[in-house]
């Protein structure tokens, strides 16, 4: 069950409101209760207008990912602003930087469309006269074109400033990059992201007229930052394992006459999200451990695992990488891989796989740095 309802859906990617959403409309209500009901409406409608144009900055973020051939699973609206989830990441500094920048673009195309609109229909001093008044006097047609271009030229400013996960992190991250090794770049562009967090606390502490919100984003700011950090690390310790030298050769296997009862005793046992599907020892396909637990609930014991095979899987060849598999997996039908070996089917690359690589690389480096030490005692 998901916090959130779709809402639209634009280009083939589904656009989601998370139920906390509401706060928006009575936040952006809020100031504007003064003026009575009329002001309240006013305020909704324009926070709903604001969140418009979030959606939109999304959407800029998601066409160029998509140009890059990055699927887009879905874009949220949450009250703290929007995120466009992409598959997987951009595979060099430019995509980064190029999908990062898209979004706060959009914003300044819109800033100038609403402003143009604006002093179309109410001329230059029109709208110099309703941005003097805005706020001041209870609001009135002009004063919806003031709020969509501060709105808009907020959101742009606002959204470069250099704190990873937010776009201008994500610029700092791409441009170190060009000079710097991935991790090492997104390190420093941590380091940066929680300077500015913390900054952002400072402002909400000290200003009378910061957003309430302020303190969310700092914390969404401050500890996003350390999950770019674990990312990247995880990029660089998967991107030196080869993919062969993971899968297991005891992992167990189905055959498509395995009953949904003799497979329901190998569930109770393994922790493996997905099995192998074999024929004679010929790879057929996979079958998940969450599509047998279902079947097993609909259908009980007695029926083959055949009806469940699933074929559509991603292949990886020995030599590539845990990173390569890992991109594959994230964007598949289905949570596994085939690792290949001059045409023979090796076994599956899974999550399990992934979490355990990473282990093993976490203790080795525990070793590695604990040696070091030893090396250093002794010598002097
Ligand atoms: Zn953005």
């Amino acid at each position: 069950m998901r916090a959130s309802f779709r809402v639209a859906t634009v280009f083939g990617i589904d656009i989601r409101l998370h139920v906390t959403f509401v706060l928006v409309l009575l936040l952006g209500a809020w100031p504007w209760l003064v003026w009575g009901p009329a002001g309240g409406l006013f305020g909704a409608v324009m926070s709903l207008a604001v969140f418009g144009c979030i959606a939109l900055h999304e959407l800029g973020h998601s066409l160029v990912a998509k140009a890059f051939g990055i699927p887009v699973t879905d874009i949220t609206l949450t009250p703290i602003g929007g995120v466009a989830v992409l598959k997987d990441r951009p595979k060099t500094p430019t995509q980064e930087l190029l999908i990062a920048i898209a979004g706060p673009a959009v914003n300044v195309v819109l800033a100038v469309l609403f402003f143009a609109v604006g002093v179309g229909l109410e001329g230059l001093p029109g709208l110099v006269d309703a941005l003097q008044s805005f706020g001041r006097e209870a609001p009135r047609a002009e004063h919806i074109w003031v709020m969509l271009v501060s709105a808009n030229i907020m959101l742009a400013l606002f959204n470069m400033l250099p704190a990873l996960p937010m776009d201008g992190g994500r610029v700092l991250r791409a441009v170190l990059s060009y000079g710097l090794e991935p991790e090492r770049a997104t390190r420093i562009a941590a380091v940066v992201a929680r300077v500015v967090a913390i900054g952002f606390v400072a402002v909400w502490a000290l200003s009378e007229h910061a957003s309430p919100m302020l303190p969310f984003i700092a914390l969404v700011v401050y500890f996003g930052a350390g999950a770019e950090v674990r990312e990247a690390k995880l990029t660089r310790v998967l991107s030196q394992i080869p993919s062969g030298d993971v899968v297991s050769p005891y992992a167990p296997r189905f055959e498509p006459g395995t009953t949904l009862g003799q497979a329901v005793m190998v569930l109770q046992v393994s922790p493996l999200p997905v099995f192998t599907v074999e024929q004679s020892g010929r790879f057929v396909g996979v079958v998940t451990a969450d599509d047998l637990l279902e079947a097993i609930r609909q259908r009980g014991a007695f029926g083959y695992v055949a009806a469940l095979v699933r074929r559509e899987v991603p292949v990886v060849q020995a030599t590539d990488s845990l990173d390569v598999a890992r991109s594959k997996l994230l964007r598949g039908p289905v949570r596994a891989v085939a690792v290949m070996r001059q045409g023979l089917f090796l076994g599956l690359v899974t999550e399990v796989e992934l979490a355990r690589a990473m282990e093993v690389s976490d203790r080795l480096q525990a070793k590695v740095q604990r040696s070091g030490w030893l090396e250093r005692v002794d010598r002097s």
